[in-house]
């Protein structure tokens, strides 16, 4: 069976494991990390005869590459991030890219090694065939599951570089339409503190964990005043406690108690915003000495339709032959942070988001061969008219 470069390219992808490890220490080093798949993206690249480089620690790699043309309309950053969800539960073998009845199948199938193999395909032809008229920083970025260092690696890379990003196309399953706007994610532990005394005799000491329950049921007031601040496309930012604890023993009165809480940010909204909000929060609700934290944040995205990164894309998508439709989504992606330091973009790749992250996970064949097309057009492409 002969398939087409980009579905060579996928199969060769999804069979190298590139497994975030999200925090958990009890993930085979065989599977672990991103830095085999960014090494097999680093002599792919320099073999096609692009400059190309890793960065980043151990086994936490990105590969970023350059490819400048002469007379280049203008720089793209195509940004594909290289790791993957975990594999626990899989009702498929996740390395084994089988196609079968017009599917591709494995982890990081959709979610979104997709996208990575369609752009290769398409960048390595244009190049070859002297069609490339955009100046293109390939990323293949790190960590984009879990707690974004490939983003900040990338960053500091571009930052002692002579590179000048027009814009980005992040790459993720959005059954290639063009998403201009997604929320962002803020993820905190908040903590409360008392007086450790015999259960015997409670007033001896402060609880926490009755500190921690005032907090929660203010935190809870708060959600429902969320909804007043709804976003046009995107709906209102949401707040949800996922996670609590505290104590030692049941005859003891506890002195510490925590909880996690997921934040959905909507445009406009950051992580320190959320902080002060929730400071305010609980000085109206008269709780004070909680210690708050930032575990992970994830900035929204809204970029104007009016954008170059927007009408660059539906102008490729129309020379492709494909629906030029743009929509927000519900998921956060690296274009946010990317837009947060000053790189605005889009998020456009094959796939299903429907399908990404599920013990099942596959993409369609058509899709990815849409999308090189897709890139092809991207790539050779004509600045958007006016
Ligand atoms: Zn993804």
């Amino acid at each position: 069976m002969s398939y087409s470069k980009s579905i060579e390219l996928l199969r060769d992808y999804v069979a190298i494991p590139s497994v975030n490890p999200m925090g958990r220490s009890d993930m085979p080093a065989a599977i672990a990390g991103e830095t085999r798949l960014a090494e097999h993206l680093l002599e792919q690249l320099r073999g096609m005869g692009f400059d190309a480089r890793c960065i980043g620690e151990g086994d936490r790699q990105s590969v970023v590459a350059e490819v400048t043309v002469s007379g280049a309309i203008d720089t793209l950053l195509f940004a594909s991030h290289i790791d993957t969800v975990p594999i626990d539960g899989m009702e498929i073998d996740p390395f084994d890219p089988v196609v079968t009845g017009g599917r591709l199948q494995g982890r990081g199938s959709c979610d979104t090694k997709a996208g990575m193999a369609a752009f290769v395909a398409a960048l390595e032809k244009t190049a070859a065939n002297g069609s490339l008229r955009r100046n293109v920083v390939l990323l293949g970025e790190a960590d984009e599951e879990f707690g974004g260092l490939g983003v900040d690696d990338s960053l500091a890379a571009f930052a002692s570089t002579a590179l000048d990003i027009d814009w980005v196309l992040a790459s993720e399953p959005t059954n290639l339409q063009v998403v201009h706007a997604h929320k962002g994610v803020a993820v905190m532990r908040l903590e409360t503190h008392g007086r450790a005394c015999h259960a015997s005799a409670p007033d001896d000491g402060e609880n926490a964990l009755v500190a921690l329950a005032r907090v929660i049921t203010a935190l809870d007031d708060h959600a429902a005043d969320l909804a007043l601040r709804s976003h046009p496309q995107l709906g209102p930012p949401t707040l949800s406690v996922g996670r609590a604890g505290g104590g030692t023993a049941s005859n003891i009165v506890p002195d510490a108690a925590w909880l996690e809480l997921d934040r959905r940010l909507v445009p406009g909204e950051n992580a320190e915003s959320i902080r002060r909000d929730i400071e305010g929060v609980l000085a109206a609700a008269g709780v004070d000495g909680v210690s708050i934290s930032l575990c992970a944040a994830k900035a929204p995205l809204e970029t104007p339709l009016d954008h170059a990164a927007v009408r660059s894309c539906i102008k490729a998508l129309e020379s492709a032959g494909l629906p030029p439709e743009t929509t927000s989504v519900a998921f956060g992606t690296d274009a946010g942070p990317f837009a947060e330091a000053g790189l605005p973009g889009v998020v456009l790749g094959p796939g299903s988001i429907e399908q990404a992250h599920t013990s099942r996970e596959f993409i369609e064949t058509a899709q990815v061969d849409a999308a090189t097309r897709l890139f092809e057009a991207l790539l050779s492409g004509e600045t958007p008219s006016e």
